[in-house]
């Protein structure tokens, strides 16, 4: 029998991702298909806060096994800012990756300590017990953007190792080396175990 397991999102290219990461023998269900249609707050001024809080409120609400993410991108000098707050970084409802990055250049300027780093956090809770799960990929945040693809910061984050900003590697050879992907790998590990 298939595993139900619930990934509290209604973003369908995660879903899609994860799902094929974990197989046949779990079957992946979105917010919606559990017919979850309210925005759960994210209130937690922690990333592992904040995934707690999610995968909690599937938990208490609905008795299913789930799994919620959060990721920021923390700059050094910054204090690891935007972190927690990366989606609304410039204010207003959030997610406007063109101010965000704008307002972290203009952050930046000036500054030689260009270190960053992308982190996700993913909290499961199985059976009634928490399991978190993070993924990390260190790099550095570049003058001016470059490239095209991806979202959010992608075009001012070049990870360590590469010339290209995540926004130049393209989503097939970012999704294998994100800080997504990584925490994910942990997780299916976990899971398959
Ligand atoms: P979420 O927790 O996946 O919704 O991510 C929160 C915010 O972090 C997003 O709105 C983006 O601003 C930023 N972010 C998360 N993952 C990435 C990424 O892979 N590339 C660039 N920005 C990201």
């Amino acid at each position: 029998m298939k595993r139900k397991l619930v990934f509290a999102t209604n973003n369908a290219h995660k879903l899609d991702e994860i799902s094929a990461i974990l197989g046949e023998k779990v079957e992946l269900l979105s917010l919606k298909d559990i017919h979850c249609d309210i925005d759960i707050p994210e209130t937690s001024d922690t990333l592992e806060g904040n995934a707690m809080l999610k995968a909690e409120y599937i938990y208490e609400h609905y008795g299913l096994d789930c799994f919620a993410d959060d990721t920021g991108l923390e700059v050094e000098a910054l204090n690891g800012e935007p972190g927690v707050y990366s989606a609304r970084y410039a204010g207003g409802e959030g997610h406007n990756a063109e101010a965000n990055m704008q307002k972290l250049l203009q952050n930046m300027q000036g500054v030689q300590n260009r270190k960053a780093q992308f982190r996700t956090v993913i909290c499961l809770i199985t059976n009634g017990k928490k399991h978190l799960f993070e993924g990390v990929v260190k790099g550095e945040i570049i003058k001016e953007k470059r490239g095209d693809s991806g979202f959010g910061y992608d075009p001012i984050f070049m990870p360590q190792g590469y010339e290209q900003t995540f926004a130049e590697l393209g989503n097939e050879t970012k999704n294998k080396i994100s800080h997504r992907a990584l925490a994910v790998e942990k997780l299916c590990r976990f899971l398959k175990a």
